[in-house]
């Protein structure tokens, strides 16, 4: 039997492995499919774009393949692959600063429930460093504002007060800033969102700080009070880890702290993150070590775990009559303060 070994991208060993971009034309952006048995470029124009939103160019060896089947040796009439036309670039989508100016406010459901374990001073503190906005009925914004100051948009969520925990439209659906102030005409219908991290406004703030990247913006904001000498960036969802996202990560030192279950995709990720970003990045075991097999079936994250120690720091006495039903059942629960703290303290002196 014939077995091939499959192509791949080429890894990152210096920039002499990153290419011109035969659509864009940027240089040092573009990695070679490398023949899975040779090692060699299957060809200039097979590879990807790492400009993935502004870009996009990808030609995989499948297609190429498709386009110049291998078993018609005789090639002289081989046509170049079909580039995709170069979009004149949109400018970026900003939103205006004095609206966040206007949406701050601690009156929203998210920081009602943060009041129920932190002090008062915690609590402004990251309202401050976040910016966390309120909206009439109480929903917490998110503004997403990035290393330069420009404000991309903002995420509008709901908090049960007294539990911390989202509360859902029915349809799943998330409202956005952008959205609504296009539907109220004051964006462009054509308005270009380019998201960026929760948080990322902080890099510039504190340029040598170690960087924490969580997956909800909740979870951000929560690990932010406890360990404060990390910035915490959420990358919003699941999936929201993209590489033109973290390139505004270069040359920073990253930890990724992904919820239970996401540990395996992270970790692929970050691969691919620190290829391409030039940054220093690790994935953090902290929750797999400390999980118990309730928790790996709700898919706790860390903030679960902070609030649970949080509450677990003071003596049923002095909390009596100050948290919700729920919160005093979480006293009882298992006492993981020590762990998770000696473990973070672990982590930071590792760094
Ligand atoms: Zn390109």
């Amino acid at each position: 039997m014939n077995m091939h070994k499959l192509p791949y991208l080429e890894p990152y060993k210096g920039m002499n492995t990153r290419h011109i971009c035969p659509n864009c034309e940027h240089k040092g952006v573009f990695s070679f499919y490398l023949n899975g048995d040779t090692g060699e470029p299957i060809h200039p124009t097979v590879g990807r774009c790492e400009r993935e939103s502004k870009c996009g160019y990808h030609y995989t060896p499948k297609q190429y393949f498709i386009d110049n089947p291998p078993d018609q040796t005789e090639r002289k009439g081989w046509t170049p692959p079909p580039l995709k036309p170069i979009e004149p670039t949109r400018p970026m989508g900003v939103i205006p600063f004095d609206l966040v100016e206007k949406s701050t406010s601690y009156k929203s459901n998210f920081v009602r429930f943060l009041c129920e374990f932190m002090t008062i001073e915690q609590m402004r503190e990251a309202g401050e460093n976040y910016a966390l906005g309120a909206t009439k009925t109480n929903e917490v914004i998110f503004w997403q504002i990035d290393s330069i100051g420009k404000v991309r948009t903002g995420k509008i969520m709901q908090y049960n007060p007294s539990t911390g925990k989202r509360i859902k439209h029915e349809s799943g659906a998330i409202d956005w800033i952008h959205n609504k102030l296009k539907q109220a005409g004051t964006l462009p219908q054509d308005y270009n969102l380019i998201q960026c991290f929760f948080g990322e406004h902080l890099l510039k703030l504190y340029p040598a700080a170690t960087v924490a990247i969580v997956e909800s913006e909740k979870s951000a904001v929560i690990s932010s009070v406890i360990m404060s000498d990390f910035i915490w960036l959420a990358a919003g969802n699941l999936n929201g880890l993209s590489i033109d996202k973290c390139r505004a990560l270069q040359g920073r030192n990253v930890v990724l702290y992904p919820d239970l279950g996401a540990f395996e995709k992270w970790s692929l990720r970050a691969n691919d993150i620190q290829n391409q970003c030039n940054c220093k990045i690790s994935v953090s075991t902290l929750l797999e070590d400390v999980a118990s097999d309730t928790d790996r079936e709700n898919g706790l994250d860390i903030a679960d775990f902070i609030i649970k120690q949080l509450i677990n720091k003071e003596t049923v006495a002095d909390i009596q009559g100050r948290f919700s039903p729920e919160l005093q059942s979480m006293i009882e629960q298992n006492n993981v303060l020590m762990v998770l703290i000696d473990k973070l303290e672990l982590e930071e002196t590792k760094l």
